[in-house]
């Protein structure tokens, strides 16, 4: 059965080909190798309209451009599942100008009304509808957004910073401002400052288990920056997760308040951190290690030195940066 398995992961191609061991049950436990985090890959293999590329990015813009938008997509961070050949990356669009510089959150920004910018709060908003669901893994709807709001506390309970990280309403609607460009459901309606936008939007590419897009103002003369502390304006922030691997939140394969916590971390503004290396049985190992690494070998849901000083470094003067 187990060679049938491989066989059949074989003919989809590209990845599972390159692993010539047959894994016995203890391994598939085991967190890595990659083949045990695989849910169906037929879900990779459907859909591949939308890949990880500055292309991609540009095509999205010149989208947002023609319906006379006030924000530009800048870039998307994407985190990858150790052993994929593929280690996380941070891809930036093309046609947007200032593209060099790092981007943040403005406080006060009167044009995040979703916000309520009088109270300086970043917020966030999880989707509640079908794509709330992984749809390969033991997880409900209830424990992967019980696992998003553990990792918000963790990110807002750091007391290096004043942040007022709050969670928003979500009203029921299906939330997705990249899948909505795609045509792969979601909406255009932007309901807070970092969306959780689901699990079914959207097909990454090979390895990519989570993704952080970040979204800037703009006005006629391109990007603002009405702070003037040298960065972008960021206007929201939208996260997906990969439907293709096997999610759960006891601990085994993809776990969800892991990625959730790193891909919070884009939300919050922090870029990845830590040196990964590849070793001679093709997986990964990262120096030091971190929640922000770009690559996901563990769960891991305490923040580590590196995860609280970078965040510390952003934060610890909000809102007076
Ligand atoms: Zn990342």
């Amino acid at each position: 059965m187990k060679k049938l398995i491989f066989a059949l992961l074989c003919i989809v191609g590209v990845i599972a080909c390159q692993h010539e061991e047959v894994f016995t049950p203890d391994e598939l436990q085991a967190p890595s190798p990659m083949e045990a985090y695989m849910g169906n890959t037929d879900v990779k293999s459907t859909a591949q309209d939308f890949d990880l590329t500055p292309d991609a990015l540009d095509e999205m813009n010149e989208i947002l451009a023609m319906e006379g938008m006030e924000f530009r997509v800048l870039m998307a961070e994407y985190i990858t599942a150790n052993g994929s050949n593929e280690i996380g990356h941070t891809v930036i669009a093309k046609n947007v100008g200032n593209k060099q510089l790092g981007s943040d959150f403005v406080p006060n920004d009167a044009r995040r009304g979703w916000s309520n910018p009088d109270v300086n709060a970043i917020t966030y908003a999880i989707d509640q509808t079908i794509d709330a669901v992984p749809p390969f893994g033991n997880a409900t709807a209830a424990e992967t957004d019980a696992a998003i709001v553990r990792a918000s506390d963790t990110w807002n309970a750091l007391n290096c910073s004043n942040l007022n990280f709050t969670r928003n309403p979500d009203y029921g609607i299906d939330l997705g401002y990249v899948a909505a460009i795609y045509g792969y459901g979601g909406s255009f309606a932007v309901l807070a400052d970092i969306h959780h936008a689901g699990w079914r939007d959207l097909v990454f590419a090979p390895g990519v288990l989570g993704v952080t897009f970040t979204f800037i103002w703009i006005d006629a003369n391109g990007p603002t920056d009405i702070d003037g502390n040298g960065k972008n304006d960021v206007a929201f922030r939208e996260i997906y997760y990969d439907p293709f691997w096997i999610w759960n939140v006891d601990g085994s394969h993809i776990d969800v308040e892991t990625i959730a916590l790193h891909e919070l971390g884009h939300g919050l503004s922090q870029a990845h951190f830590g040196k990964v290396s590849i070793k001679k049985d093709g997986t990964f190992k990262a120096s030091p290690r971190a929640v922000m690494n770009a690559v996901y070998f563990a769960p891991l849901t305490e923040l580590q030195g590196t995860d609280i000083g970078g965040h510390c470094s952003i934060w610890g003067e909000w809102p007076h940066n």
